[in-house]
């Protein structure tokens, strides 16, 4: 049988532990999870690509199923070129739901047919986002409880990088 891949795309600038509750739950479903950082040239990000591709590593190190990857240019592509058939995106509530919704129709056109699995964020997790752990970081406050305990991010180190 074929084995079913998937990719968990996403910029992880940091991950949280909303990401890998998703990761978690899409386990028991594929055979192997491409958890994959998309770099976008325009995009600034707080953390370098090396920083979160080794956060990453760090979190997913000890589980066999998951590979951590970089790509660049479009998701489907990528999708095609590692032979995924399926993405994985998580949604915490409906302005989620609005735009994913129009993204996973576009990659199912541009990467013939690809489907994304959408897994829905678990009680108490749906207010986690990379962008409200980056806004306690810059403000000099403590990330810790949203992120996993692999990932430590010292406190007012000035903009970390
Ligand atoms: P992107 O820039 O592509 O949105 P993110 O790293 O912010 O990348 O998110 C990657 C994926 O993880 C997205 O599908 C996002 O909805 C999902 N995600 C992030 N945080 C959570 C959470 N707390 N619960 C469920 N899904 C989440």
């Amino acid at each position: 049988m074929t084995p079913k891949i998937a990719v968990f795309p996403g910029s992880f600038d940091p991950i949280t532990i909303g990401h890998v509750e998703i990761v978690k739950r899409a386990l028991p479903l594929f055979d192997q999870i491409y958890v994959a950082i998309g770099v976008n040239s325009q995009k600034k990000y707080l953390f370098s690509l090396e920083q979160r591709i080794e956060w990453l590593k760090t979190v997913f190190g000890k589980e066999p199923k998951v590979i951590v990857d970089h790509f660049e240019n479009l998701t489907a592509h990528y999708c095609l070129r590692i032979g995924a058939k399926y993405l994985i995106r998580g949604l915490r509530n409906a302005s989620d739901f609005d735009y994913e919704k129009t993204i996973s129709q576009l990659n199912s056109i541009v990467g013939n047919g690809i489907d994304t699995i959408f897994l829905i964020s678990e009680p108490g997790y749906s207010h986690i986002s990379s962008t409200i752990v980056r806004e306690i970081i810059i403000g000099g406050g403590d990330a810790t409880p949203f992120l996993p305990a692999e990932v430590k991010i010292e406190i007012l180190k000035g903009f970390p990088r």
